[in-house]
């Protein structure tokens, strides 16, 4: 099944490759023309995934040789890559693709506890809200391997689970003539499994797109509802609040019997802002027992959090505060909103 990593050949040939990619790409997203979409996908979508990134030798070519292809992929990053390299997970958004979850370390889940399982989810929501302000609906479990301790866990943290319809077995050592050949065979609403770290899979992206295009078909986004691929909504993907304004962005990092832990990020758009105003909504009888890396008011069931400090961003900067919910029973995810003066 599918592998965390490369052979350490395979590594050294793609740093050598890939050594003059030093910038990150925030250019426009690989939006499509609505009026052609429409008349070129009649047969439907699929779903290109890219496992077990951000790579720092590959993320970045991967992005080129989708914006070269007009193409929308799922990335199933893991936690502690998007936490060394959080401008390649950001790259990926700004791109136009969706951020989903793959675990932090990779592990085999079914042989943890249901404690670990959450922390591996958590954890990396969190790294991946804070570094792209989106928080991922999608799970894919490592090897594909599941049980129904960790779909519990995964409902608990709002996330679908996605396993895949047709394995590339770019992971297998498959060349890229294998890789677009196993694409050949996705169906509509079907999802291809592939990696964010192998030459051959980042060769294979022009042809691929190409015979799907052949076929009707079109790369889409998966719904989180019915895990199937379905035509691209732009949902997952930030907008600019445009200068002097800030986004907030909701992640549970943890829970218990009782109560879980929020931490929300709050971005600066396109400018800097001197200071910022979030709002976190909870849902009664839930109540905030402590907070953190704030300073908080309280209206109701409404919190006002202001930044200890000043508060000041730089353009696209974050930072996050966080809070315990005593859940009283319910479970409700909080709404938060970010103002500036
Ligand atoms: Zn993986």
């Amino acid at each position: 099944m599918p592998r965390h990593r490369t052979t350490a050949l395979a590594t050294a040939v793609l740093a050598v490759a890939a050594g003059a990619v030093t910038t990150v790409t925030t250019g426009a997203a690989a939006a499509t023309d609505p009026a052609v979409t429409a008349a070129a996908c009649e047969s439907g979508y699929v779903a290109l995934t890219y496992d077990d990134g951000p790579n720092p030798s590959t993320t970045q070519a991967l992005l080129t040789a989708l914006r070269n292809a007009n193409a929308r992929a799922t990335f199933f990053n893991t936690g502690q890559r998007v936490q060394q390299n959080p401008a390649l997970a950001r790259a990926q958004v700004t791109a136009g693709h969706w951020v989903a979850n793959h675990s932090w370390s990779h592990p085999h889940m079914t042989q943890l506890s249901a404690a670990q399982m959450n922390q591996e989810l958590s954890q990396t929501q969190s790294a991946i809200a804070q570094a792209t302000g989106v928080t991922p609906r999608l799970f894919r479990p490592p090897y594909g391997e599941t049980n129904a301790t960790l779909q519990s866990v995964e409902a608990q943290l709002g996330l679908r689970e996605i396993i895949w319809t047709v394995d590339s077995q770019d992971w297998n050592n498959a060349s890229t003539a294998q890789i677009v050949a196993a694409a050949n065979t996705l169906q509509a609403g079907g999802i291809i499994l592939m990696h964010d770290a192998y030459q051959t899979t980042i060769n294979a992206v022009p042809q691929i797109v190409a015979n799907l295009a052949a076929r009707g078909l079109c790369p889409g986004m998966i719904s989180p509802s019915t895990g199937r691929a379905v035509a691209p909504d732009g949902g997952s993907t930030p907008t600019d609040p445009g200068p002097g304004s800030c986004t907030a962005t909701y992640a549970e990092t943890q829970r218990w019997g009782d109560r879980f832990n929020g931490q929300v990020t709050i971005r600066a758009g396109s400018a800097a802002i001197s200071s910022w105003t979030s709002t976190v909504t909870l849902t009664a009888p839930q109540s905030v027992s402590t907070t953190w890396n704030g300073t908080p008011s309280w209206n109701g069931s409404v919190m006002t959090m202001r930044p200890n400090g000043n508060g000041s961003l730089s353009p696209g900067a974050t930072t996050t505060f966080g809070f315990t919910v005593m859940a009283n029973g319910t479970w409700t995810t909080p709404t938060v909103t970010c103002s500036t003066p």
